[in-house]
């Protein structure tokens, strides 16, 4: 049957639709067990979750879609380039092809073999024994690679796994990235540890409250501009942002006793996720384009948030006087030791908690390691010495247990997949300073805006220039267009640079 192309287009867009749909009720499947779920109800709940990915499998890789897509003719070709229907092709396209070429037999062992390395992954930390974890990693290391072997004319073992999350990125453009990264950060880290030595200590008691910390969270958040009419914020285990619809976005802020500022710092960084959620064409809802462009493009929003603005003497010059109502410990402190104090950069043994200047560092480190791992030139067994190895080199500083090093992110445990998952917070961390000084080019006024607690500025070009188009555009399409250049690390280095000079 011969159909016209704006036929096989309605169709494919309504088929595909239920694959987003599909996702959104996983995703309520997941906040739930998240945030409300009984301790007890996980005996039911991987029965649930496995129900609808199958679903959503079996619905992307149906042969109908593929029928749609190329009979008679690539789509594509049939609508103007730039145009909203040839982009949701593209969108659609991109995920039958990935999803046809993995066999079921695989997904099935993938699963299987991530929950249990997730499950030793737990004891190893609770023992600080990485062998307990070593014989999953292997089997991981040996899923990745099959994983890799169902594509056909790739450079790297390690580009198929770069590309589910980060369409266009590989190992050949992520080697030069890192290198000038380590080129232009080590130094500009060590003269920087020298200059902010002598920064106060944050004088922080040992507990804070979590509500009064939640409500600090909804508080910034909502001078950001997150809209508390289609989202909400809650206090969760672990950050999260996720989607149900345009209308529905939800994050969650990690309250730790023990962890002052965490919730605040976490709540920021999940603020940039949901803006720029809600920040989409609400033209694309439920559509494969209503989502963001990459996962290095959103890292970059979570990033521009919480550490631009989050750590920026402007907002705290707004924000600081909320800050101390609710922490008295800081009434002694004005608000130019507390933002050298929280900037101050002194080399961390843990991503999570390192300052703007090194985190590129720790990022590069993992994706050095899990590229050596994925070529077979780095040991499973040796990596825990080369992970300290490393760390000494690059940040002059050696993890005293495995759970400070090698064991500290649950990616290579957890998530089933070596390789593929950390290049997003470096791009991240290089595009999030582009992007801001883009904005500052076209508004210089938005420092002083921020200071008197007004962001409608920001978030405006942010939502123009990199929210609303979704993932109508690819990553290198959106970054040209919004700053008119590819990706550069130029920008990430003369902010630190103007910020450290300034502090
Ligand atoms: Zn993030």
């Amino acid at each position: 049957m011969i159909r016209d192309a704006r036929e096989r287009f309605d169709a494919l867009d309504n088929h595909a639709r239920g694959v987003e749909d599909l996702r959104a009720c996983g995703a309520i499947l997941l906040w739930d067990q998240q945030l409300q779920m009984p301790r007890a109800g996980s005996s039911g709940r991987p029965r649930h979750l496995e129900a609808i990915r199958k679903a959503r499998h079996e619905r992307i890789t149906d042969p109908v879609l593929g029928a749609l897509l190329d009979d008679p003719t690539p789509l594509e070709n049939e609508f103007a380039e730039g145009s909203d229907e040839a982009a949701l092709v593209r969108v659609v396209r991109r995920q039958y092809e990935r999803l046809t070429n993995i066999p079921m037999d695989f997904i099935a062992r993938y699963s299987e073999n991530a929950s249990a390395s997730a499950q030793a992954y737990r004891q190893a930390l609770e023992e600080d024994d990485f062998s307990i974890v070593s014989p999953y990693l292997e089997r991981t290391l040996e899923n990745s690679r099959e994983f890799a072997s169902y594509f056909e004319g790739v450079e790297h073992v390690a580009d198929p796994l770069i590309a589910e999350i980060d369409p266009g990125v590989t190992v050949g453009s992520l080697r030069p990235l890192f290198s000038e990264l380590r080129a232009r950060l080590v130094p500009l880290a060590s003269a920087i540890r020298e200059q902010t030595a002598d920064a106060p200590a944050l004088p922080w008691h040992e507990n804070g409250d979590a509500d009064a910390e939640a409500g600090l969270v909804r508080e910034a958040a909502g001078h950001f501009g997150f809209d508390f009419e289609r989202g909400r914020v809650d206090l969760s285990d672990s950050p999260f942002t996720i989607r149900f619809a345009a209308d529905d976005v939800r994050f969650g802020c990690m309250f730790k006793a023990g962890d002052p500022g965490m919730a605040l710092l976490s709540g920021m960084h999940e603020s940039g996720h949901a803006l720029y959620e809600q920040g989409v064409d609400k033209a694309y809802d439920g559509t494969l384009l209503g989502q963001g462009a990459s996962d290095g493009i959103h890292e970059s929003q979570a990033r521009l948030w919480e550490n631009i603005i989050g750590r920026g003497k402007p907002f705290w010059r707004f924000f600081y006087p909320r800050l101390q109502q609710t922490r008295p410990e800081l009434a002694g402190m004005n608000v130019n030791e507390f933002v050298r104090a929280m900037n101050r950069v002194s080399a961390s043994t843990i991503r999570t908690r390192a300052d703007e200047v090194t985190y590129p560092l720790h990022i590069a480190l993992r994706f050095e390691l899990e590229v050596q791992l994925l070529e077979g030139k780095l040991a499973v067994d040796d990596l825990p010495e080369a992970w300290n190895t490393r760390m000494s080199e690059d940040l002059g500083i050696i993890p005293v247990s495995n759970g400070e090093g090698v064991l500290q992110d649950p990616h290579w445990y957890a998530f089933g997949f070596v390789g593929g998952s950390f290049q997003q917070y470096a791009i991240g961390s290089v595009l999030c300073a582009q992007f801001y000084d883009a904005a500052l080019r076209a508004h210089p006024r938005i420092p002083a805006e921020i200071e008197a607690g007004e962001f409608s500025t920001l978030l405006g070009w942010l939502t123009e220039n990199v929210y609303r188009p979704g993932a109508k555009f690819t990553a290198d399409e959106l970054v040209q267009r919004a700053t008119g250049s590819e990706m550069s690390v130029d920008s990430l280095v003369e902010y630190l640079q103007q910020k450290y000079s300034a502090l």
